[in-house]
């Protein structure tokens, strides 16, 4: 998810009451954050400690506004405080936060996912990323009676054991775990395989017939900054999974209802098996989900012999706001507007940086978009790791000084909200080429 950088020193950006409370964080928290993401490592510094988000605007401590384009990395499409998803967050408050049993909320969610997204006719709701990709690993596995799952290197899924697994020698190989604590043992059943390459994938099918349950991927990957499928890629995974007996996987916890509402699936014309959900179905709360055809999912406990659980899955207060979003999202149709602004801001940040001479390519699908301080396209994670990151890190402080908040590493993606008008994507591409000229001296 991401590298560690050359330290860079922050500007001239102060933020001396944000600068107290990591301070006071970091004696209680471990490098005083919940997810190690929000800490700035990437960049160099310290985070402002935000008070309140409205629209597409982050306000902190410090009294900075700032134009939010990671929107909760990912959850806040529609923008900060929808009136809409008050609204229902507040009336579900007045009935109780949680019941640890089945209520109607539930149904209408399930069947929302069902109806718009193409591979899921049943849907099990958890409460993060993690758990569903964790789970929908497990079922793949359960189903399928295999033990072997193909990873994509690059691609997120969480901090599932068995997936937090780098990279070794060859570059389709057993990998290794990639953070302390995760055994040998936990990832001893997971296949590494660069991303966009189909000849990758015909080697590990090749050497470990009949044995790999799943294949998971993104999509479309933005856990090492947004990078595309090729042309004909997800078509050519979709072919050789169906005729090896493996479920296809995809892992639509970032894309799902972002890039179309049917997430990558829609808009590529491609159905998986199994389907991860997170971040937008939750509107801003906890929750997740992992879904497939019936016959898949009738493999899961109650039904079936796979465990999974969770005391608050299916949580009234994530429900409610995750249904009202994804309502929002079906009757408003914000697509064509995020793709018009996302294309002006991708259009806008490629001028500042050609004006600017600076070597570098702007990757985006629908509102997920990222600048690469790399010379070319960037088509799997080692393209991405030849980024020039300390150029990044310089124009990331120069942004986070015009009021524009992006996200904090290179090997992540930018998000359009639908409350983002023309007037802020402008603001963000003068911002940009004033950084770029800061930067040049
Ligand atoms: C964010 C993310 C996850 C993990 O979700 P959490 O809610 O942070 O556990 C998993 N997969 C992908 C593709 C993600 O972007």
């Amino acid at each position: 998810m991401s590298l560690s950088t050359p330290a860079v020193s922050m500007p001239e950006f102060v933020l001396p009451l944000s600068h107290e409370a990591f301070l006071r964080a970091n004696r209680v928290i471990p490098g005083g954050v919940n997810s190690p993401a929000r800490a700035f490592g990437a960049v160099g510094g310290e985070p402002p400690f935000i008070t309140k988000a409205e629209g597409p605007y982050l306000y902190d401590l410090d009294g900075h506004q700032y134009l939010d384009y990671i929107g909760s990395w990912g959850p806040m499409i529609l923008g900060h405080g929808r009136p809409e998803v008050k609204r229902a967050l507040a009336e579900a408050v007045e009935t109780g936060t949680s019941y640890g049993a089945p209520t109607l909320r539930e149904v209408e969610i399930a069947e929302l996912v069902a109806q718009v997204v193409p591979s899921i006719e049943k849907v099990r709701f958890v409460s993060s990323g993690t758990e569903a990709a964790m789970s929908a690993a497990r079922l793949a596995r359960g189903a399928t009676g295999r033990p072997k799952l193909i990873k994509m290197i690059g691609c997120y899924h969480g901090h599932v054991d068995a997936l937090l697994v780098q990279a070794g020698s060859a570059a389709t190989t057993l990998g290794t775990p990639n953070s302390p604590g995760v055994t040998q043992g936990a990832v001893a059943d997971t296949i590494l395989c660069p991303f966009n390459s189909i000849e990758a994938v015909r080697e590990i099918f090749a050497a470990y017939p009949g044995e790999i349950a799943a294949l998971l991927m993104e999509p479309i990957a933005g856990n090492m900054g947004l990078v595309p499928p090729r042309p004909g890629y997800l078509e050519a995974l979709r072919e050789i999974t169906e005729r090896e007996g493996t479920l296809l996987m995809f892992d639509e916890v970032m894309t799902g209802f972002r890039v179309a509402l049917g997430g990558a699936q829609e808009l590529y014309g491609v159905t998986p098996d199994l389907t991860a959900l997170g971040k937008i179905i939750g509107g801003g709360l906890p929750a997740a989900a992992y879904g497939a055809r019936a016959e898949i999912m009738d493999h899961v406990s109650p039904v079936g012999p796979v465990y999974q659980a969770g005391t608050l899955a299916g949580n009234p207060l994530a429900t409610a706001a995750g249904l009202t979003t994804l309502r929002l999202l079906r009757d408003e149709n914000p697509y064509p507007k995020l793709e018009a602004l996302s294309a002006r801001l991708e259009e806008g940040l490629h001028r500042a940086a050609s004006d600017a001479k600076v070597p570098h390519v702007v990757q985006r699908v629908g509102s997920m978009l990222t600048l690469f301080f790399h010379d070319g396209p960037v088509y799997d994670y080692d393209d991405a790791k030849r980024s020039d990151l300390k150029l990044f890190a310089r124009f990331f402080w120069e942004m986070m000084a015009r009021g524009v908040y992006l996200p904090c590493s290179q090997f992540e993606a930018m998000f359009v909200s639908a409350a983002h008008t023309e007037a802020d994507i402008d603001f963000t591409i003068r911002a940009a080429e004033e950084a770029f000229k800061a930067i040049r001296g």
